[in-house]
């Protein structure tokens, strides 16, 4: 049974409201048709609780939209840009600030700038920009995530962590000199929003030092993985996660962010590093990609808004209740005999679409046809994290075979409701009844890159 006291009340209260409405169940049908059953081409209007991502879905708080009202728009040398810039250096502990228009921004310049053709990028479990820049670059992306990340079924703390062993052989095995740079990404999105433990990012850092090799955080996450350190690793419940988050960072060389998750903006994104040279080499390409170097692809405003957003998720009452509540619909769905990524991870719940629907084979795409099933069930929208996703391998044009087959529902921060999370449940055990009737898909139009985004399907 489930203890509501675990979970913690909103610590907010509601300023202002958006109305959501349910269209009927034939409209969900003619939506989810039309949309070739990919909930990517779904209007959000049609869409009950939206769970597609995390990604710029933020509520922002009453500071963050008065911070939106003191932009200094000048063209050069902006204030917020200042501000912004003190910020990092004094919650993430990074030198330099190089600003973008989101996440996939900062990747592309750190992968011009940081990779040599055919050099390898080892990381835990991939990511599809960030792995995208890195391939664009002629770098060679190599997983080194633990292997019991990728079981679905393994209830174990930081299943994010790099397998040094792993990291050691690619040394030993392409020598150091052939490492860009170790991107270590908290939490990892893909394997179910698995943290890091810090332990870990201590001996990466140990390990890479011996022979010279850089450590890049994709820093997305990084409060969410904070959380987790203090709430289940020895020796950090009594660190505060601003401290935790400072020491995380002592043991890299930077960071590319997407400050649509952690940093509570709906636009944003930057690049940070101690480096000085690198940095020289990153603000030639940031006039040529984003912009100004003190702007970058950010308006004056954005960067503001940013500034007060990363401090408001260091407080521990926001974290907290932003961990519990993903956690609240995790617990619901197991306790129904849902089959779920475990543990569950900081931004979501993943629900492994192998068990789901084990009548179908993994090229008939699971998780993209439960996904849009659920979406019908209950105007619920979520997305498939599984073989779409992963799309085709470069070299041969084979399809990736992803061990996880799973479809991501992405809690929005501060958006929604315990009550929202009950309706969600409901929908997903309702559509587990009928498992059964969900069939197969094939594509109808497969776009060459990121082929998730925009890819069309039919019934098999
Ligand atoms: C979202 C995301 C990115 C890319 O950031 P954007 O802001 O969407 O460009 C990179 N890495 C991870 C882990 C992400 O979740």
């Amino acid at each position: 049974m489930m203890n509501l006291h675990e979970y913690p009340a909103e610590p907010f209260r509601i300023k202002s409201v958006e109305t959501v409405k349910m269209i009927s169940r034939e409209e969900r049908e003619r939506v989810i048709r039309e949309a070739g059953y990919n909930t990517f081409l779904i209007n959000s209007e049609d869409v009950y609780i939206d769970l597609l991502t995390d990604s710029g879905t933020n509520a922002m708080s009453d500071r963050q939209w008065a911070a939106i009202m003191m932009g200094d728009e000048a063209y050069a040398g902006s204030r917020n840009f200042h501000h912004l810039e003190k910020t990092i250096q004094e919650y993430y502990g990074f030198k330099h600030l190089v600003p973008t228009h989101q996440g996939r921004g900062a990747e592309n310049i750190l992968s011009q700038i940081a990779i040599k053709p055919g050099q390898f990028v080892p990381g835990n479990m991939y990511f599809t920009t960030t792995r995208y820049h890195q391939e664009r670059n002629k770098g060679i992306f190599v997983d080194v995530i633990r292997d019991e990340a990728h079981d679905a079924t393994l209830d174990i703390p930081f299943k994010g962590d790099i397998d040094l062993q792993k990291l050691q052989r690619l040394i030993d095995e392409k020598g150091a000199e052939n490492i860009a740079y170790v991107c270590l990404a908290v939490t990892v999105n893909l394997a179910g929003g698995q943290p890091v433990s810090m332990r870990n990012m201590r001996d990466v850092r140990e390990l890479t030092a011996k022979y010279g090799i850089k450590v890049f955080f994709d820093a997305t996450r990084c409060v969410e993985n904070a959380y987790f350190i203090k709430e289940q690793e020895e020796g950090y419940s009594d660190m505060s996660i601003r401290e935790i988050l400072r020491e995380m960072f002592s043991y890299g060389d930077g960071c590319t962010m997407s400050g649509k998750k952690d940093c509570l903006v709906n636009i944003g994104g930057f690049l940070c590093m101690n480096d000085e040279e690198l940095f020289e080499k990153a603000k030639e390409l940031v006039v040529v990609y984003e912009g100004m170097p003190s702007y970058g692809g950010m308006a004056g405003r954005d960067m503001e808004a940013m500034a007060v957003g990363i401090k408001e998720s260091v407080q521990y009452e926001y974290i907290e209740h932003r961990i519990k509540q993903v956690r609240y619909l995790g617990e619901k769905l197991k306790a129904a005999g849902i089959p779920i990524v475990e543990p569950v991870g900081g931004h979501g719940v993943f629900i492994d679409a192998r068990r789901f629907c084990p009548h179908i084979p993994q090229n008939h795409f699971p998780a993209q046809s439960l996904a849009a099933n659920l979406y019908v069930e209950s105007g619920v929208r979520g997305m498939e994290r599984g073989i779409v996703s992963a799309g085709r391998d470069k070299a041969t044009g084979e399809n990736h075979h992803p061990k996880l087959e799973t479809v991501r529902l992405t809690i929005p921060r501060r958006v929604y409701t315990y009550r929202h999370m009950d309706v969600v449940a409901d929908g997903v055990i309702r559509l587990y009844a009928n498992r059964d009737k969900i069939r197969g898909l094939r594509f109808v139009y497969e776009p060459k890159q990121l082929r998730f985004f925009t890819a069309r399907f039919e019934i098999i």
